[in-house]
C-alpha cells in the first residue's frame, strides 16, 4: 500500500509541475487545469488509501458539504466577483493547513523534535496570518470594508512590533518547543497580523496582495507537509509558494511598483498632481459615425478593461470583431497584463467568447502598432491607457507600463460616464482631441455598433 501512495504522490506531483508549466499560455492553460485537477485527485486518493486514516464517516461528510459549497458558489458567484471568492478560497485554505498545525501541537502536548515544531509553528504562524488576511482582503474587493487604505498614526512601527515579537516567539518555541503559551499567543499575533498587514493597503492592490498571500497559503501547506511527513504537499505548497509569490513580482512589475511600495505604500490615497494633463472638454461622438469609421478602416485595435468585465461584453465584441472581419479590416486585440482586477482577466473573458489567441497582443507587442492603427476602442478601461503614466512624473501612477492608445489615429472610448479606473485619477486621455467618448454601457454600445457596421 505504502508503494501504491508514494506513486499516486508522483504522478500527482508530476501532473502539478505540467499543469503549471501550460498554465504559461492561453492556448494551453485548460489542459493545464484538468492536468492540475487530475493531480489533485490522485493526491487526494492516495491520501484517502493511508493507514493513518482512523474514520471515513467524517471525511465523507466533509467531502459532502465542501463539494456542495463549492459547487453552488461557482454558479452563483458572477465572474466579477472572483477575486473576492478566490481570496474566501484561500481564507479556508490557509485555515485547514492552521488547524492540522493546532491538532499536531495540541496531540503531542508540545513534545515534538526540533524540525517538527519548526514546521507545526511556520504553519500556523502563515496559516493564520493567510486566513484573517484574506478575509480583509475579500471584504475590501466585496465593498463591505472601505476600498481606500485604512491608516492610523504608528501604523508601520505597531506592525514592525507584532512581527518581531511573533517571530520572537517563532524562534522561542523551537527551542522549548512545550511553552503552550507561547504556541497559542503567537498564533493569535498571526491572526492579529493578517488584519494588521491587509488594512493599510487599497483595494488597487488587493490582485497583488492575495497573490502573495497564495504564496503564504502555499508554504504554510510545504510546511504542513513536513509536520505530518506527506510529500505530495511539501511539493504542492512550495509550488504553490513560488508562483504566487512569482505572480505577485510580475505584477507589481506591470503596475511599475515595487512589493513594499504596495505592502505600506497606502496607495490609493489622493495624490497632489493626480490630473496631469487632464484639461479641458470631452469630445461626445455619435455612434453611426464611430460605425462608420471603424467599417471603413484598414487597422482596427479593441483595448479591453474591467468595464468589459463589468458589462460582460466580451460575446458581443467577438460579434462586432466578425463583422469587422468580414468587410476586409484587420482587427487586434491589446492585453495590457493588469487590465481587469485579476491576472488573465481580460484573457480568460476573450477566451470564453471564442475570440482567437492569435488577435490577442501583449503591451510590448502592439505599442509600436498603435500609430499605424486607424481606430483604437477602448472598452472599459481606463487606468491602462492612461498617458499620466508616461507623462507626468507626479502622477500616482507614474511608471507604470501603458497601452499607447493616444499615439493611434483615432481613440474611441466607450464608458457609462465620467467615472475614474480604480487608482480613481483623472485620464488626459479623455481630453485629448483624437478622442472621442462613446457613454453608455460597453455591452449595449457594442451591441448598436454591430448594427450600425452592418449598415455602413
Ligand atoms: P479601470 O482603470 O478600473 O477602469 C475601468 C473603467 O471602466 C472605469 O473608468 C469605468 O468608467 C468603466 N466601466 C465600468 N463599468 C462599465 C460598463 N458597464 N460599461 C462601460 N464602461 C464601464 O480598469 P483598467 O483600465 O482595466 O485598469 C485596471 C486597474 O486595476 C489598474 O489600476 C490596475 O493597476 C488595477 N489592478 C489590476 C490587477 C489585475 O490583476 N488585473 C491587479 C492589481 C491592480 P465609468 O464608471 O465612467 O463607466
Amino acid at each position: 500500500m505504502e508503494y501504491t501512495i508514494a506513486f499516486s504522490y508522483l504522478i500527482a506531483s508530476l501532473l502539478f509541475i505540467y499543469g503549471l508549466r501550460c498554465l504559461t499560455h492561453p492556448e494551453t492553460a485548460r489542459r493545464g487545469m484538468h492536468a492540475a485537477e487530475l493531480g489533485m485527485l490522485l493526491a487526494i486518493v492516495g491520501t484517502l488509501l493511508h493507514h493513518e486514516i482512523v474514520s471515513y464517516e467524517y471525511i465523507i461528510a466533509g467531502f459532502i458539504i465542501g463539494g456542495a459549497i463549492g459547487a453552488l458558489m461557482s454558479h452563483w458567484v458572477p465572474m466579477t466577483a472572483l477575486p473576492q471568492r478566490t481570496a474566501l478560497s484561500h481564507a479556508f485554505g490557509a485555515l485547514a493547513a492552521s488547524l492540522v498545525g493546532i491538532a499536531e501541537y495540541y496531540t503531542h502536548h508540545g513534545h515534538l523534535g526540533g524540525f517538527k515544531i519548526t514546521a507545526i509553528s511556520l504553519e500556523v504562524l502563515l496559516g493564520s496570518l493567510t486566513t484573517t488576511g484574506s478575509l480583509i482582503a475579500a471584504a475590501k474587493l466585496q465593498g463591505m470594508l472601505p476600498g481606500a487604505p485604512m491608516t492610523f498614526k504608528g501604523q508601520n512601527l505597531f506592525n514592525l512590533t507584532l512581527i518581531v515579537v511573533t517571530v520572537g516567539l517563532f524562534g522561542y518555541l523551537i527551542f522549548n518547543p512545550a511553552t503552550g503559551w507561547a504556541f497559542y499567543l503567537m498564533m493569535a499575533l498571526a491572526f492579529v497580523f493578517g488584519v494588521m498587514l491587509v488594512l493599510p493597503i487599497g483595494s488597487a492592490d488587493m490582485p497583488v496582495v492575495m497573490a502573495l498571500l497564495n504564496s503564504y497559503a502555499g508554504l504554510a501547506a510545504a510546511a504542513t507537509g513536513f509536520a505530518i511527513s506527506n510529500n505530495v504537499l511539501i511539493i504542492a505548497g512550495t509550488l504553490d509558494g513560488f508562483s504566487g509569490f512569482i505572480l505577485s513580482i510580475v505584477m507589481c512589475k506591470a503596475m511599475n511598483r515595487s512589493i513594499t511600495n504596495v505592502l505600506f505604500g497606502a496607495f490609493g490615497s489622493p495624490a497632489a498632481d493626480a490630473g496631469g494633463s487632464a484639461e479641458g472638454e470631452m469630445r461626445e461622438v455619435i455612434l453611426d459615425d464611430v460605425a462608420t469609421q471603424m467599417a471603413y478602416a484598414r487597422q482596427v485595435v479593441f483595448v479591453p478593461g474591467y468595464g468589459m468585465a463589468t458589462a460582460q461584453a466580451q460575446h458581443v465584441v467577438r460579434e462586432l470583431c466578425d463583422s469587422l472581419e468580414e468587410r476586409g479590416v484587420t482587427v487586434k486585440f491589446a492585453i495590457h497584463p493588469v487590465a481587469g482586477r485579476m491576472p488573465g482577466h481580460m484573457n480568460v473573458l476573450l477566451a470564453e467568447a471564442n475570440v482567437p489567441y492569435s488577435q490577442l497582443y501583449e503591451l510590448e507587442q502592439i505599442n509600436s502598432d498603435f500609430p499605424n492603427t486607424d481606430v483604437s476602442v477602448v472598452i472599459g478601461a481606463n487606468d491602462v491607457v492612461n498617458p499620466d503614466a508616461r507623462d507626468n512624473p507626479g502622477s500616482p501612477i507614474a511608471g507604470m507600463p501603458i497601452l499607447e492608445v493616444d499615439r493611434s489615429k483615432t481613440v474611441i472610448v466607450l464608458k457609462r460616464g465620467k467615472g475614474k479606473g480604480f487608482s480613481g485619477i483623472e485620464n488626459p486621455l479623455f481630453f485629448k482631441p483624437n478622442t472621442g467618448m462613446l457613454y453608455g454601457d460597453a455591452k449595449e454600445s457594442l451591441a448598436k455598433l454591430v448594427h450600425a457596421v452592418k449598415e455602413a
